[in-house]
């Protein structure tokens, strides 16, 4: 039939850029989701008044600034810094781990102090070259640091053992030697005003998107609609799993609205004791500054992935990466790459923050459009 240059199988933030720019280009675009909404991960219910992050908490953070530049032609931010507080056993921690942490851990109150302090707590793992989260955390900080405010959370978040996680996961955390609470060194930061379905809505704004819809119940039929096809969704589902099934981490949320106007005072608090069942709460209301009377938290339990729950975190162990690569060369064959183009978080299988999905969005845009005759 060949009705649409592109058929986009999925709403979500990359599926989106793509079908923007694709449409801009001049190309005729389908967008197809199987949820009833669009902005994948990223979408918010309004309940209460309050924008909740449906799927987990998204805060917008990069030091790229075309991406920056991208999202700001579309919205703009609020001033959102992003600052979590760990309660470890009833007692607060300042997040990332910096000088407000360290004098919480130790009473320490020059970073001199502190240093020292850090030098005594890892000398006997100092020499050691990290190979798992477990040896880098102590490696970086010491068994008191680690114990209090990593391998509780680490281990509840992932399912498994810290030494069975890779050591690059901790590595997304600062460590610095400033008062600095700002769980992120990026140079931009923030909230999209109106929240992120006014990002959703305004890159898909004249671009047809049928949602409610599961590409896997009729293939051929969504295949047949288009010269070119962008699947986001998760690469082994779109090989039927014929080589094996890749490993996620799933979260379950369980959201309240409380009759009062300020539960926690932030938007979000870690529990890193393993005894305490979730990782963390969400405020929403905080992530945007409200003032509504009521509030909305949301307590985050990390989950085994099934059929039944959604994929959240890609598990990028060897094993995973290996066959991660195996699907990788299989969509890059001749018989798929002319029809089919893979991308976004489930697709790559890694662990993207929102500017890594933009960035990998519009990467695939300068390829792909061009070639389009675009
Ligand atoms: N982490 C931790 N303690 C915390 C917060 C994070 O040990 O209080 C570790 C944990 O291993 C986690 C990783 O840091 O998986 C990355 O955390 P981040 O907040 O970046 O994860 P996300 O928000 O993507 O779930």
């Amino acid at each position: 039939m060949d009705g649409y240059d592109y058929l986009i199988v999925g709403a979500g933030l990359f599926g989106s850029v793509f079908a923007r720019e694709a449409t801009d280009a001049g190309q005729k675009v389908l967008v197809i989701d199987k949820r009833s909404h669009t902005g994948g991960n990223i979408y918010c219910e309004k309940v209460a008044g309050i924008n909740v992050h449906k799927y987990g908490a998204h805060i917008f953070h990069t030091s790229n600034q075309v991406v920056w530049d991208y999202v700001n032609r579309y919205v703009s931010f609020n001033h959102y810094v992003n600052s979590p507080v760990a309660n470890f056993r009833g007692k607060l921690y300042n997040l990332p781990f910096n000088m407000n942490t360290f004098y919480q851990l130790w009473g320490v109150t020059t970073p001199e102090e502190a240093r020292a302090k850090i030098e005594e707590e890892r000398a006997e793992f100092r020499d050691t070259e990290p190979t798992n989260l477990e040896e880098q955390a102590l490696f970086l900080g010491g068994r008191t640091l680690y114990e209090t405010l990593i391998k509780g959370y680490t281990e509840k978040q992932w399912g498994r053992p810290a030494t069975q996680i890779p050591s690059f996961i901790i590595k997304r955390l600062p460590f610095r030697f400033t008062f600095d609470n700002n769980y992120f060194n990026d140079r931009y930061q923030g909230i999209p005003i109106g929240g992120y379905n006014a990002l959703t809505e305004a890159l898909l704004d004249n671009v047809e998107v049928r949602t409610g819809i599961n590409y896997f119940d009729d293939r051929q039929h969504w295949n047949d609609q288009a010269k070119r096809v962008l699947y986001t969704g998760k690469i082994d589902e779109f090989f039927d799993c014929e080589l094996g099934t890749l490993e996620y981490r799933s979260l379950h949320f369980e959201t309240e609205v409380l009759d009062r106007a300020n539960f926690q005072g932030n938007a979000v608090i870690n529990y890193t004791d393993k005894d305490v069942p979730f990782t963390r709460i969400l405020e929403h209301k905080h992530f945007e500054f409200g003032t509504q009377d009521k509030t909305v938290i949301t307590r985050e339990y990390p989950h085994e992935f099934s059929k039944d729950n959604e994929p959240y975190y890609p598990i990028n162990d060897d094993a995973n990466n290996a066959l991660f690569e195996q699907y990788r060369s299989l969509a890059n064959s001749r018989e798929y790459a002319q029809k089919f183009i893979l991308g976004g978080r489930l697709a790559d299988y890694k662990y993207y923050d929102m500017d890594d999905t933009i960035e990998a969005a519009l990467a695939l845009c300068a390829k792909e459009l061009p070639a389009a005759g675009a």
